[in-house]
């Protein structure tokens, strides 16, 4: 058998810790995964070691998913650092990352590192009632962070 090399990674930083509390979560019960903690959070020396093992191999190309829980609760030097190792040990591969995020703590200084780093972001939002009932659960909006920040001033 001819091992197939992983290029898209889904990464849960911060577990299933969240700062929102839907009711329909499927996350609801993962805290007691973590007995020791109700806030699990990845450490830098780990992150180091994973982005390692993830960009180092041979290949073109390779996608990192953050996910959570809510993946923002981990902070944003956080991410810095995973671009930082990214470019450190890609040596030229092409990198790419998504987010999928409730938005809560979404400002200005997230939206323009997603766009200087070219993030793909999910934002999960509650919808309108005819909209929720229709499709249960969170409505789930991806796009590109261009679009979030073409507002801005
Ligand atoms: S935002 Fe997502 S992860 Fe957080 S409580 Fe709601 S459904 Fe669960």
């Amino acid at each position: 058998m001819t091992a197939k090399v992983l290029n898209n990674i889904l990464v849960k930083p911060a577990g299933p810790d969240c700062n929102l509390d839907c009711l329909y979560c499927f996350y609801k019960n993962k805290p007691e995964l973590f007995p020791e903690t109700g806030r699990p959070r990845m450490s830098e020396f780990l992150l180091e070691v994973m982005i390692r093992q993830i960009v180092e191999p041979p290949g073109g190309e390779v996608s990192i998913g953050w996910q959570g829980g809510e993946p923002t609760l981990m902070g944003l030097p956080f991410y810095r650092k995973a671009v930082e190792l990214e470019e450190r040990f890609g040596a030229g591969k092409i990198v790419g990352n998504g987010l999928q995020t409730n938005g809560l703590l979404i400002d200005r200084q997230w939206a323009r590192f997603f766009r200087e780093f070219r993030f793909l972001i999910g934002l999960s939002i509650d919808g309108p009632e005819h909209v929720q009932f229709l499709h249960p659960g969170r409505v789930k909006l991806v796009f590109w962070v261009p679009e979030m920040t073409s507002a801005e001033t």
